[in-house]
């Protein structure tokens, strides 16, 4: 049976106007002075912290905070941690707490981005609802299973278009993130896709590698807690959750060590990744794509940064796969250059393989799928 898996990267949300990892200290820094729910002392403390960071221990200019890289402040941190050594002023418990707090910051900016748009979403919706279409048939044959996506994103709009897609058909199927989770807050919605399968609903598969903003893990039982809309932020961050299977097991309601933390994971950090439902997201995802018969990338452009990735590609798209990239329009000499460039990597990395470019930038390809149009563009046309 025909299979395709859709990969994502930053280009996939950038139209709903996403914020891509570059962009995303200098959003944080535009948190300050804004609104939250009642919530402002909260973030303006994390904020104090985080620029004291960047301006005592990494020893930055205010000027230049905006140009720090996420990985030069997240590789010494996690690195420190696993090692449990300190960094500059900080000791690990110190280095946890912080990193906890710029995750927040992170969920925050990207959340405050989102909404402040005034970007149409509706083809991350209409990508949803493909999806549901192409799946939904699994309800009464188990062995339908025509598609999966993987992303690198840290958003949740196609995970949140995905839980609405269901909600809108009577809840039949669950967003599948392809890991163990639970629900934070008792979303009698939120369920494993092997328990969606077992009570003959569908599930569409979300493999998520680099983590989710709206995941919480416990760091005792290795629970993932997932909320949907904007869910997380409310019950998640402010309220200093602690894992609740935890807090009646081990009976600790007082102590810290079961209290939730996020997973936004660095993409250089992955090799030393010790989180399990994480590993079990790879590891998934290299079963869908040893099923696969047509890759499709879409705003992803295969930096060699991605090794991790880059070596689950190698090791398991089948040689018969058929690739498809899903690149910008190509409007100007600019675009036009940069597709070339994106298209020469994709052909180096995938040798043999047919590569199909696709220069029409994400919104029309999602309309092709939605009415079934074939969009391949020659590299001549590019
Ligand atoms: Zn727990």
């Amino acid at each position: 049976m025909d299979k395709t898996i859709y990969i994502l990267g930053a280009g996939f949300s950038k139209p709903a106007n996403a914020p891509i990892q570059s962009e995303i200290i200098d959003e944080i820094l535009k948190l300050r002075g804004g609104h939250f729910e009642g919530k402002d002392n909260i973030i303006k403390g994390y904020l104090d912290e985080f620029e004291k960071f960047l301006s005592e221990d990494l020893y930055i200019d205010s000027k230049d905070f905006k140009g720090v890289a996420l990985e030069d402040v997240f590789t010494p941190i996690d690195r420190c941690i696993i090692d449990g050594i300190s960094f500059r002023s900080l000791d690990n418990k110190k280095l946890v707490e912080l990193r906890e707090k710029i995750y927040s910051l992170i969920i925050f900016a990207i959340k405050e981005k989102l909404s402040s748009s005034t970007t149409s979403k509706s083809y991350v919706d209409d990508f949803a609802k493909y999806l549901v279409d192409q799946i939904r048939q699994r309800m009464i044959d188990k062995n339908h299973d025509p598609v999966a996506v993987i992303s690198t994103n840290w958003d949740i709009l196609l995970d949140n278009s995905i839980k609405h897609a269901i909600d809108n058909d009577n809840h039949n199927g669950v967003v599948d993130y392809c890991c163990y989770i639970s629900s934070l807050y008792d979303d009698e919605t939120i369920k494993p896709g092997l328990w969606a399968l077992g009570k003959g609903k569908y599930n569409v598969k979300l493999l998520k590698l680099h983590g989710s903003m709206n995941w919480l893990h416990c760091p005792k039982c290795q629970r993932l807690f997932v909320a949907f809309y904007n869910k997380i932020a409310e019950y998640g961050i402010y309220k200093n959750q602690k894992c609740k299977h935890c807090a009646i097991n081990f009976k600790e309601s007082k102590t810290v060590s079961s209290a939730l933390r996020s997973n936004l994971i660095m993409p250089t950090f992955l090799k030393d990744l010790n989180n399990f439902q994480i590993k079990l997201i790879w590891q998934n995802a290299s079963v869908e794509l040893s099923e696969a018969s047509k890759v499709v990338f879409i705003g992803y452009s295969l930096p060699q940064a991605d090794y991790e990735l880059r070596q689950l590609l190698s090791r398991m798209i089948p040689h018969e796969a058929v690739i498809e990239v899903v690149m910008r329009e190509a409007k100007d000499e600019t675009s036009k250059k940069s597709n070339a460039e994106t298209l020469k990597r994709y052909k180096t990395f995938f040798g043999k393989r047919t590569v199909k470019p696709i220069a029409v930038g994400v919104e029309k390809y999602v309309k092709s799928l939605r009415h079934s149009q074939s969009l391949v563009l020659e590299d001549t046309s590019l």
